[in-house]
């Protein structure tokens, strides 16, 4: 069943999301959470062109100082096993921003995103869409690897997620796409299936947001590409449709 825009689920999710969040905070010991709130506001505001919220400077300069921000980061325990951090790479003024779930055991090794085999597939469906990988930006939910690749926890996304609000900040994608399961659920704040979510844009914060099948998936499952395929064709139109 579908139950998107049923106002009684939308108020269960927003029960369960604000329970999470009060035992997320509970954990931490510490408001993380409403950091990332009121990250969350400052997005919504330079997005909505307020001139409040307006960073001083954008691409670049404004990445590298949230680079350096995060700094050797501690703030949760994947630190303990992670070998590299893994920030993002791309173009700092890039249209168009890939966020994947979390670095897997190769992008560990060598402190870049998407670089093992869904890395690869990954490169060819920005290829097929007549871009360069370098000329987007891709990044992740979080920026350490899980050990042995099991889901990120509550705690490790409160800790990262301000980091990543402030990459997309610095960045002002046209398009954002969101690879997976995890990374819709995440930046938009839903439980709904990918295979619900996948398919029409959503709003970030008034971004445009396309949530598709990871490419990780699609190793496992050939069949789906078809539906990627469908997915990043709406986004390469609203990619043209900016330009205009
Ligand atoms: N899977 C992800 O979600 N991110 C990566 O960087 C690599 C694999």
């Amino acid at each position: 069943m579908n139950t998107e825009g049923d106002p009684r689920e939308e108020l269960l999710g927003l029960v369960r999301s604000l329970a999470e969040r009060l035992r997320t905070d509970g954990e931490m010991g510490r408001a993380l959470s409403y950091l990332v709130r009121e990250q969350e506001s400052v997005v919504a505001a330079a997005v909505e062109g307020s001139a409040a919220a307006e960073p001083a400077v954008g691409g670049l300069a404004a990445l590298d100082g949230v680079r350096e921000a995060l700094g050797d980061c501690r703030r949760c325990l994947l630190h303990q096993t992670r070998h590299r951090l893994v920030f993002g790479e791309g173009n700092p003024q890039a249209e168009l921003v890939f966020v994947g779930e979390a670095p897997g055991a190769d992008e560990d090794a060598q402190g870049r995103p998407f670089v093992g085999s869904a890395g690869q597939l990954l490169t060819k469906i920005i290829g097929a869409m007549g871009l360069r990988r370098e000329e987007v930006y891709i990044c992740n939910i979080l920026k350490c690897r899980p050990p042995g690749n099991r889901n990120p926890q509550p705690d490790e996304i409160a800790a990262c997620e301000p980091f990543l609000i402030r990459q997309l900040l610095a960045i002002r994608p046209k398009v954002i796409c969101a690879l997976g399961t995890f990374a819709a659920h995440t930046l938009l704040k839903s439980e709904a299936p990918i295979s619900v979510l996948r398919g029409r844009f959503h709003s970030y914060h008034g971004i445009p947001l396309m949530p598709t099948y990871h490419p990780a998936y699609l190793l496992r499952n050939p069949g789906a590409k078809k539906q990627v395929w469908e997915d990043v064709q709406m986004v390469m139109q609203a990619l043209r449709e900016e330009r205009r």
